[in-house]
């Protein structure tokens, strides 16, 4: 039995949305009961937004040096999903019954697996998510440095990245 199953569609959805934002990382949810994927929420990358005002509301230290750079050089450190769509998200999962079951985001450059800022990112995550009433999700990554999209996704537990057993249907 698989840990996911995910719609075609839906996957076709993350790499058009992929595509949308390249040479930026997209980045969105998807949500579902039982490992079975039925939603997909984008979410804007506020690290890819000029200017990126909306950084203020993260650690101060981050967002100075993330104010420095272009924004074509932040996209390539890291996303950082913006609050209000997340919440939206929540939201709607909380009213159609649904739980969040993947976090995705895309590498425009790089291969379908978890950086080292994603790993890190995801393991200071892993407290937050009960905190927050949401089950710890799995990561899809969508790379676009090929011409054919690659699509992988990994559990990260405690630092450590593992293959995620998912079924395209
Ligand atoms: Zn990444």
């Amino acid at each position: 039995m698989a840990d996911l199953i995910i719609p075609r569609q839906i996957l076709d959805d993350i790499i058009t949305h992929a595509k949308e934002l390249t040479p930026y990382e997209c980045c969105g949810l998807l949500a579902g009961t039982n490992g079975v994927v039925s939603h997909l929420y984008r979410t804007k990358n506020i690290v890819a937004m000029e200017g990126a005002q909306n950084l203020s509301s993260f650690d101060s230290a981050k967002a100075a040096h993330l104010e420095r750079l272009s924004s074509a050089e932040r996209a390539e450190i890291a996303f950082v999903m913006d609050m209000q769509d997340f919440s939206s998200a929540k939201k709607d999962m909380r009213n159609n019954g649904l739980d969040l079951q993947v976090v995705y985001h895309s590498h425009p450059h790089d291969p379908a697996r978890p950086s080292v800022t994603d790993i890190k990112i995801a393991t200071d995550y892993e407290e937050i998510w009960p905190k927050i009433n949401l089950p710890i999700p799995a990561y899809l990554l969508v790379s676009l440095m090929n011409s054919e999209p690659e699509v992988k996704t990994y559990w990260i537990k405690s630092g450590s990245v593992t293959p995620a057993d998912v079924l395209i249907r």
